[in-house]
């Protein structure tokens, strides 16, 4: 056993059944490390990680053995701390994956490879474009387009999304800006907001300052922030949205309904719109729950005087629901999916003059 310097420490076992003996190693170490400490009158509870890597069949020497056991370890943190992994070649895989993802993210920052898509926000009472949600999207040169999912997930895990939502929120607030600088009626446009991001020290400050450069109106900027993120550091969660509400901004609940908080929780925040998570819109006509919870969600919202979205909307069955259900807006493609600022323009555009025809003129 030796300290390897901070707080990792490493094991070096031989034993002719080394996977089974390393694991039963492994358990017995993470049990005994989780044992309460008293302290000062009071009971402390550690955590430990593990990883492990076996001789030969995931390397041949010290060097490439402990490597491998550091990815396995920082996996099982991953997962969840208090648990241990093996290494594995599709471990390997991944994190070669994630470093050239990296690698590449960082060069798409500073180039022009990021672009935003808007996919429009659409009213139900009367069906006008009543803005828009910006949705990142990362064209590669080689790799061809990687999806959000994939890029933020590399951005959250290597503090890239603090460069990467900076990038974002200028990108949006200029497009905003040069819309209504052609007279686009756009009343909200709206910001995804990762959960890092919100634990930025001087977000509001770096909010602000964009807003001034740009010159645009905050009051017609939503920032969207997850269920999941919000629970994940209520005190934070709170602190942030009380300073970009200062700021003027809207603040939405995204993919609500997936996490757990709690009502009464919600309604002390200082929020405007929940957005109904897609998962159940997409159900929502052939699962009877699905269909219940949309209906109570947006009862709830609507209840709590918030604006309520529902997201996803393919077809017409479930627009004809929602609205039933007295939903505000939706998106989805049934409408359009994201496109870009100029084809966003187009489309509105053909929006207006198509309404404006299909509306009798009162008083002519
Ligand atoms: P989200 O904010 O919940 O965005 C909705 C996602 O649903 C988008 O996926 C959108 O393209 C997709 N979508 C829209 N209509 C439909 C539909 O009718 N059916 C289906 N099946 N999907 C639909 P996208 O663009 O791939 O983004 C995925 C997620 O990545 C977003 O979920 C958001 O959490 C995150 N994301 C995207 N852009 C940004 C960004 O600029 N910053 C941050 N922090 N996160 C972002
Ligand atoms: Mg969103
Ligand atoms: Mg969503």
């Amino acid at each position: 056993v030796s300290r390897m310097g901070g707080d990792e420490f490493m094991v070096v076992i031989e034993h002719p059944n080394a996977r089974q003996s390393a694991q039963a190693i492994a358990n017995k170490i993470l049990v005994a490390l989780n044992q309460p400490i008293p302290v000062e009158g009071h009971m402390i509870t550690i955590a430990a990680s593990a990883g492990i890597a076996l001789f030969p069949d995931h390397g041949s020497d010290a060097n490439v053995l402990l490597k491998n056991a550091d990815v396995a370890m920082y996996h099982a943190k991953e997962l969840g701390k208090g648990r241990f992994e093996f290494y594995s070649d599709e471990l390997a895989r991944e994190r070669e994956e994630q470093s050239l993802l990296e690698f590449a993210l960082r060069q798409a920052i500073a180039s022009d490879q990021l672009a935003l898509f808007y996919q429009p926000r659409v009213s139900l009472r009367d069906g006008t474009i009543e803005g828009a949600e910006a949705l990142a999207r990362w064209f590669h040169p080689d790799l061809g387009e990687i999806p959000p999912k994939k890029f933020i997930r590399v951005a959250e895990e290597t503090g890239l999304i603090f460069d990467l939502g900076t990038w974002v929120f200028r990108r949006a607030c200029t497009q905003l800006k040069h819309w209504e600088s052609r007279g686009l009626p756009i009343r909200t446009l709206s910001i995804n907001f990762s959960a890092r991001q919100l634990l930025m020290r001087d977000l509001a400050d770096r909010v602000s300052a964009i807003l001034s450069e740009v010159g645009c109106d905050p009051r017609k900027i939503e920032v969207e922030i997850t269920e999941t993120s919000m629970l994940f550091d209520v005190q934070t969660t709170k602190r942030v949205i009380t300073a970009l509400k200062r700021l003027g901004l809207r603040i939405s609940i995204d993919d609500f309904g997936t996490g757990f908080s709690s009502l009464s929780h919600l309604q002390q925040l200082d929020i405007d719109a929940l957005k109904v998570d897609q998962t159940f819109v997409r159900d929502l006509l052939v699962d009877a729950g699905d269909a219940a919870i949309t209906r109570a969600v947006i009862g709830l919202g609507r209840g709590i005087g918030l604006q309520v979205i529902a997201e996803g909307v393919e077809n017409a069955r479930q627009l004809a629901f929602l609205k039933e259900c007295g939903c505000d807006l939706y998106q989805g493609y049934h409408f359009s999916p994201a496109i870009s600022g100029t084809s966003f323009e187009e489309l509105m555009r053909l929006h207006l003059q198509a309404t404006a025809k299909t509306t009798p003129r009162v008083g002519r």
